[in-house]
C-alpha cells in the first residue's frame, strides 16, 4: 500500500453557499474544514471533492488513490448518482476505508452498505450534546478521557435503524432526555465504515478540537490495508481428481 495514507473529504457543499449562517462557519466549505485539521498530519495526503464536480469529483482515478473516504451530505442525497454510490461501495468492499458523519446517515452509500433504513429521531433546539466514551481501548477513542461535550448541537436520538454495530464507540446524552448510539462500526468486505454523529451544519461543530481529534483517529483506524478487487474464477483443482464424466458435458454449459 501507499505509504501515506490518501484521505478524500467529500463534502455535499449546498448549505455554505445558500445560509449566511453555515457560510460564516465554514467559508470554504465543512470539507475544507475538515480537510484543514487533517492536513498537518505528515501521514496524511488529504484532498477534497464535493457534489457538483463532474463525477461529484470522485473519478475513478480519485477512487483507486483513496486510502479513506470521509463523507458528509444532507439535503441533496437524491443528487448523487447511482454510478458512483456503486463505485464507492466497490471500493469499500475492496479494502477502502469510510467516515460517514452526522446527516449522512440517510447517504445512498451508507444506506446501501449498511442494508437497513437508518432512520433516526432528530430535533434542531440547540441541546448539549454529552458524547460518552464507552470503549476506551479502542483507536478511535485514544485521547478523548470518559466524555466529551459539545455546547450546542442538533439532536439525534434512538431508536437507530442500523444494524447492530460490530463496535460501539460513543454513546450521546443530549439535555433534551434522549441517547443515541453516536459513534459505531462495521466491516463490509475488506472495507472498515465508522459512523460518527456529530456534525449539524449551522453548530461549529468540526472546529470543536475532540471532533477533530475523533475524526484523526478514525482516518488512522479505517485505513486501507488491502485492495482485493471482486471476482468470482473457476479455479483448476490444486490435486489431481478422480475422472469426472459428466465434465465435458458441463464444459458445454458454462459456469454454473
Ligand atoms: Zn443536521
Amino acid at each position: 500500500m501507499n505509504p501515506t495514507l490518501r484521505v478524500t473529504v467529500w463534502g455535499e457543499f449546498r448549505h455554505e453557499k445558500k445560509n449566511p449562517k453555515v457560510a460564516a462557519l465554514y467559508p470554504r466549505g465543512m470539507h475544507e474544514t475538515i480537510a484543514d485539521f487533517l492536513r498537518p498530519h505528515s501521514d496524511f495526503t488529504v484532498r477534497t471533492a464535493w457534489l457538483d464536480q463532474p463525477e461529484h469529483g470522485l473519478t475513478d482515478a480519485v477512487l483507486a488513490s483513496t486510502d479513506v473516504l470521509i463523507w458528509w451530505g444532507h439535503q441533496a442525497h437524491d443528487d448523487v448518482h447511482n454510478d458512483v454510490v456503486a463505485k464507492i461501495k466497490t471500493r469499500v468492499l475492496e479494502g477502502m476505508g469510510l467516515i460517514v458523519l452526522h446527516s449522512a446517515h440517510y447517504s445512498k452509500i451508507f444506506k446501501t452498505l449498511l442494508g437497513t433504513t437508518c432512520s433516526l429521531k432528530w430535533r434542531e433546539a440547540t441541546d448539549k450534546e454529552r458524547l460518552w466514551n464507552i470503549n476506551p481501548a479502542h483507536p478511535i477513542t485514544q485521547g478523548i478521557g470518559e466524555y466529551f461535550e459539545i455546547p450546542a448541537e442538533e439532536m439525534y436520538g434512538e431508536p437507530f435503524g442500523i444494524p447492530e454495530p460490530e463496535q460501539l464507540i460513543f454513546i450521546s446524552w443530549f439535555t433534551g432526555g434522549e441517547v443515541f448510539r453516536s459513534g459505531a462500526t462495521w466491516q463490509r468486505g475488506n472495507g472498515r465504515i465508522f459512523y460518527f454523529r456529530p456534525g449539524h451544519e449551522t453548530y461549529p461543530t468540526y472546529h470543536h478540537p475532540q471532533v477533530q481529534l475523533v475524526i484523526t483517529n478514525a482516518v488512522r483506524w479505517a485505513r486501507a490495508t488491502v485492495c482485493i478487487p471482486d471476482h468470482c474464477p473457476n479455479a483448476p483443482a490444486l490435486e489431481p481428481l478422480p475422472p469426472d464424466p459428466e465434465a465435458a458435458a458441463r464444459s458445454t454449459i458454462g459456469h454454473v
